[in-house]
């Protein structure tokens, strides 16, 4: 029997995301969330030919317990013969990689000193690491990584504009994220256009929880808006993206917060949930701009468009030429009333939506969402297990 498929783990701190796929033919043979982790309601859902499933895992409720149930269930398929290695999903990965990397213990020395700039991430990666591990001895785990496809970013779109000791010595400086699903999305858009990736130019809009807007130039990411932290940047669901750092200090010496509740601040309460005082949700926000003619959603999503907007129009300093815009993640690929609004500030861009296609571009599907004569503008639907399947699937085959 080959072995030709990947076992995709994206490991959260109370979640575990997997896939087996066949990276040649993209074929995705059982897929599952385990969620609710570390708690007793723990459970893990799992599709298989067409047929969902849902199990309460046992005590202790952890990353290890759902990692041993989607063992069983692949030995109970008779899938783990035809498993090649495993990818893993990981945040940080500094600038020591900008490429997918066999994890040996070096590695995950190296993963564990980054944990420094990816706290809430890189240390509950390595625990699907080790659980996996643990599970398949045999098999080769591979990295690869949020920030990978950032690495190509110029000095001048990654140095902050402060003392440059702090980059050399402690590594301060823009390193973006989401890069998996730029990468993925503007490569799609190149077969899209029939061009080579490497002279692609789009700007991509990755519109999730998490937000980020990319300028990839010639097939490379040239300038992200996240930085040193996925806090940086547009307005998201719970964080505040850009603020002027003096806030932070008028929040602590005038208004006597400490540094713990800031971070709680501007992570957890801003964003869409901050502004609405409604919901972290698109969904909630536009029911309510929609059916209640609610003030201040309508605000928020203004708000929300129009930082995305700002951000892309700002990219035209970065590309060479410009080959048009794509949405992704789950507002970017659902929300056509959050498209419609960004994109209606960006007519200098000779950007125009038909807005019949508009509507009907949604739920997974990936199209063209532009009027005729208008720059192109694209929904194309991520798939970063593909992305990481794929990569590690090429990097263990060229080391066999
Ligand atoms: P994450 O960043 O956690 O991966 P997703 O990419 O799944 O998140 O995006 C979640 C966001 O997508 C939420 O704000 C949700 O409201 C929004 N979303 C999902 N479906 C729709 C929809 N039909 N219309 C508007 N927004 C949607």
């Amino acid at each position: 029997m080959s072995k030709n498929a990947v076992l995709v783990i994206n490991c959260g701190s109370s979640s575990l995301k997997f896939s087996l796929i066949e990276p040649n033919s993209s074929k995705v043979i059982i897929s599952g969330v385990a969620e609710r982790l570390l708690s007793a309601e723990a459970f893990l859902k799992t599709s298989y030919a067409g047929t969902k499933t849902s199990t309460r895992l046992n005590p202790p409720f952890d990353h290890q317990t759902a990692v041993d149930v989607i063992v069983a269930a692949l030995y109970e398929h008779n899938l783990v013969e035809h498993l090649l290695a495993v990818g893993h999903r990981l945040v940080h990965g500094g600038e020591s990689y900008s490429q997918p990397t066999v994890i040996i213990d070096a590695v995950k020395q190296r993963i564990k000193e980054l944990a420094k700039l990816a706290p809430l991430h890189n240390p509950v990666n390595l625990i699907g690491v080790e659980a996996a591990e643990k599970a398949f001895a045999d098999l080769p785990q591979v990295a690869v990584f949020d920030t990978a496809f950032h690495q190509s970013m110029p000095e001048k779109a990654f140095i902050y504009g402060i003392p440059y000791k702090l980059y050399q010595q402690h590594g301060i400086r823009r390193y973006g994220f989401h890069g998996t699903s730029h990468y993925f999305v503007g490569k799609q858009a190149a077969k899209l256009l029939h061009k080579p990736f490497r002279s692609t130019s789009v700007i991509s809009a990755h519109l999730g929880n998490g937000c980020s807007v990319t300028a990839i130039d010639n097939g490379q990411s040239v300038d992200t808006s996240m930085g040193l932290t996925p806090l940086e940047g547009v307005v998201m669901g719970t964080r505040s993206g850009d603020v002027d750092p003096g806030i932070i200090f008028h929040l602590i010496q005038q208004l006597n917060y400490s540094a713990t509740d800031v971070d709680k601040l501007l992570n957890k309460e801003s964003g869409l949930l901050g502004i609405s005082e409604m919901s972290n949700d698109c969904r909630t926000i536009e029911e309510a701009i929609i059916n209640d003619e609610d003030a201040r959603a309508n605000l928020t999503m203004d708000i929300f468009c129009y930082r995305v907007a700002k951000t892309i129009a700002s990219y035209m300093a970065s590309l060479s030429h410009f080959d048009g815009l794509i949405f992704t993640g789950g507002i970017g690929e659902n929300s056509n009333l959050v498209r419609s609004r960004i994109v209606n500030s960006l007519k200098l861009l000779n950007l125009e939506l038909d807005e019949t296609k508009n509507t009907e571009v949604r739920f997974g599907k990936s199209g063209l969402i532009s009027k005729q004569g208008s720059n192109n503008c694209w929904v194309i639907a991520t798939n970063e297990e593909q992305v990481i399947a794929e990569q590690t699937y090429q990097l263990i085959s060229k080391d066999k």
